[in-house]
């Protein structure tokens, strides 16, 4: 599944193609991935110059001058930039047209994805609730311990909640609370604010990390037979249940909070 640094490295590899462009004409092969397109996307679109290609959590934005085009990669979907008259193969669900004979194809085998329509001025329902951006200014270790305060939900929780903070999936909260030597199931509202800066910084650490790796994946974006790049990372415990602990040599044990199995080092975490 693309995460916040495969969404981010896709802004990055498509937005040069896109700026000051004009879409001429869109193509849906589909009414809907996960939802419906809306009809402003066939409809309002076409003649419009894309002024920003912005990102939000995991979705994208592609500011236009009547609204913006939201786009959501799902579970499988991806984004390329390819000549106009590639012929389409089966998942290829989206054209976007542009003006000089280029265009943006979304493809998405398990269509989880979503394209979707923001009225200038207004915020989608989708964007709207949602925490800081981990990779900002706004994003510390003072803004988790204030907003952790007697919480009593476990912290690798409290951590993927999308009104906390955006963009941390399983595997970014599974590490990062590892290099933070905090135990996944500690209490959010019983942390230290010593150990709430290590985490913060351990997020920011490994998502910088993992964009930064995306930036070698960048010509695939114009090849139509490319994988989307999904980044290989060093992983110290996520998908390592059973194994040594990279640092202490104890074994990783998997645990099942919630609805999703977590690793951690009972030695190195607590
Ligand atoms: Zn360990």
């Amino acid at each position: 599944m693309p995460e916040l640094p495969e969404v981010e490295t896709t802004r990055r590899g498509v937005a040069p193609h896109l700026l000051e462009r004009r879409i001429k004409a869109v193509t849906l092969r589909r009414p809907a991935l996960r939802w419906p397109i809306p009809e402003q996307i066939s409809a309002e679109l076409p003649g419009q110059r894309i002024d920003a290609v912005r990102r939000r959590a995991k979705y994208l934005l592609l500011d236009a001058q009547s609204g913006s085009v939201l786009l959501h990669l799902g579970m499988s979907g991806s984004l390329r930039v390819l000549p106009q008259g590639t012929p389409a193969r089966t998942h290829d669900h989206v054209d976007l047209l542009l003006d000089n004979g280029a265009m943006l194809r979304l493809t998405d085998p398990r269509r989880f994805g979503a394209v979707l329509w923001q009225p200038q001025g207004q915020l989608h329902e989708l964007l709207a609730g949602l925490g800081p951006e981990p990779l900002s200014a706004d994003f510390d270790g003072a803004y988790l311990r204030r907003r952790a305060a007697g919480r009593s939900a476990p912290v690798k929780h409290f951590l993927m909640d999308q009104r906390i903070v955006v963009g941390v999936g399983n595997i970014y909260a599974t590490e990062a609370l590892f290099r933070a030597g905090i135990h996944p199931a500690r209490p959010a509202g019983r942390i230290s604010a010593a150990r709430w800066e290590r985490l913060a910084g351990a997020v920011q650490e490994i998502l910088a990390q993992a964009i930064e790796r995306g930036g070698t994946t960048l010509r695939d974006f114009l090849n139509p037979d490319g994988e989307p790049g999904y980044f290989e990372q060093e992983l110290f415990v996520y998908g390592r249940a059973g194994q040594p602990c990279k640092v202490c040599g104890g074994t990783l044990r998997a645990a099942d909070w919630g609805q999703r199995a977590t690793v951690y080092c009972p030695r190195c975490q607590r």
